[in-house]
């Protein structure tokens, strides 16, 4: 069995409905279809869900009735069937009148509400799968997909589950279900956090040992640089885990970051395919041989750099976890590291505690911080063998600040923290001098 699965450009319109149709037609495999919800929905359901808690109710009245137009228009251009037309029409109908009902409740239905978007585009899929007169089983991921207590997948019973619903049906070829959607450990509607289809992709893909796990995207695969950037980046036809997982937590929009870990625990192969361009090779994420040097670049914004200078000019024992305990307090993640003898930078992305974590700190020696910092990552070959790479990646940058180096922490990896501000020149300037 395969997983396909497809983000909201992929299902955003009727003609892209079409095209994904096409594809998880042509496949002849037993399949499970991942949909996320149509492009821009869930946005508009985050702030709906906004709008709800400022009790801006007539505000919220304008954005569904606005989305439930749109949806409209989605199905008089998908269905030509009338009878279907009307199935999709009284659907649709169903779930606004729900997102209305909403509005005068006085306890909170966030959750439930951001669940709408895939159950709508998987529904609306369903039904022009019947239009069609193609075999397909909806399923529901919350009869399925969960998270345990800490919110992490509950692998075992998400395997346990899935492969006894595909069992009761084994006559089916292709089933369809929700990405990002799930229930939570009172069995409550929940998900998987923002990008999160990918994650149930994977998880499913998992779950059912599948052969691979498509991901259709609206690029022809993971590129050497940000395409958005620099001019002449190319797709990558294959590539490690370690170096895909490099690459997706630090700024490489295609894939959401945990979603390589499921895959890479089964050795489930990740393919990376574009719906607009089914024909292009796109990139494959498996376990094959490293790369010679760099394989690609990418970068993220947002990052705080953050320095505690000793106030003991040498580096004693415990000056570490004493640092780090702090982040776990308030439960922030550290993606950087670097030391000197009496000075320690670190980086995070998540200012939520940002204040409270330096009050913190500052007990523990001068603290300094810089914002509006990126990390580029180069995900590629650094072990031993490998020599003078690190120096070329650096010769690149005679002209950038650079403000931390961090290398040697894996053999596949090396990030550089610079100023946001000279980050589309770093990524041009890495382009020219590495590929
Ligand atoms: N619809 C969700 C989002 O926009 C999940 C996804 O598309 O991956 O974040
Ligand atoms: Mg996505």
């Amino acid at each position: 069995m395969i997983v396909l699965k497809f983000g909201g450009t992929s299902v955003g319109n009727a003609e892209n409905i079409k095209k994904v149709v096409a594809i998880v037609n042509a496949c002849n495999e037993n399949k499970i279809v991942v949909l996320s919800a149509v492009s821009g929905t869930t946005n508009v359901l985050v702030e709906i869900n906004k709008l709800l808690a400022d009790d801006k109710k007539d505000d919220v009245i304008i954005l569904i009735n606005k989305l439930e137009l749109n949806y409209h228009e989605l199905v008089n251009e998908l269905f030509s069937s009338e009878n279907h037309k009307l199935k999709a029409l009284s659907f649709i109908k169903n779930k606004f009148e729900e997102l209305h009902s909403y509005i005068n409740k006085t306890y909170q239905n966030e959750k439930i509400i951001l669940a709408q978007g895939e159950i709508i585009s998987t529904h609306l899929f369903q039904i022009y799968q019947n239009e069609l007169g193609n075999t397909s089983l909806l399923i529901s991921a919350l009869d399925f997909m969960s998270i345990d207590t800490h919110e992490e997948p509950d692998s075992a019973s998400i395997k346990t589950k899935l492969v006894s619903l595909l069992s009761d049906n084994n006559d089916i070829e292709t089933f369809i279900t929700q990405g990002y959607i799930c229930t939570n450990h009172k069995g409550e509607i929940d998900n998987l956090k923002r990008g999160g289809s990918d994650y149930s992709a994977s998880l499913i893909g998992a779950a059912i040992d599948a052969k691979e796990i498509q991901i259709w995207t609206d690029i022809d695969g993971m590129h050497n640089n940000d395409p958005r950037f620099v001019e002449n980046t190319f797709s990558i036809d294959e590539m490690t885990f370690d170096e895909a997982a490099e690459l997706a937590y630090f700024g490489a929009k295609i894939l959401h970051p945990q979603s390589i870990i499921p895959a890479q625990k089964n050795n489930i192969p990740v393919l990376l395919k574009n719906t607009f361009s089914p024909n292009d090779k796109g990139t494959i994420i498996k376990n094959c041989s490293p790369s010679n040097g760099v394989r690609a670049i990418a970068a993220k914004d947002g990052i705080i750099a953050i320095k505690i200078k000793s106030y003991r000019m040498l580096m004693a024992y415990g000056f570490l976890k004493n640092i780090f305990e702090v982040f776990e307090k308030y439960q922030t993640a550290i993606d950087m590291i670097t030391t000197s003898e009496i000075a320690v930078s670190l980086t995070i992305d998540n200012d939520t505690y940002l204040t409270e974590i330096l009050e913190e700190l500052q007990i523990l020696g001068n603290v300094t911080v810089d914002k509006q910092m990126s990390i580029v990552c180069l995900a590629g070959n650094f072990s031993q063998n490998e020599k003078g790479i690190s120096a070329s990646v650096l010769n690149c940058l005679k002209d950038i600040p650079i403000r931390m180096i961090s290398y040697g922490g894996s053999n596949y990896n090396m990030s550089l923290l610079i100023a946001s501000e000279d980050k589309v020149n770093t990524l041009k300037l890495l382009n020219k001098g590495l590929f």
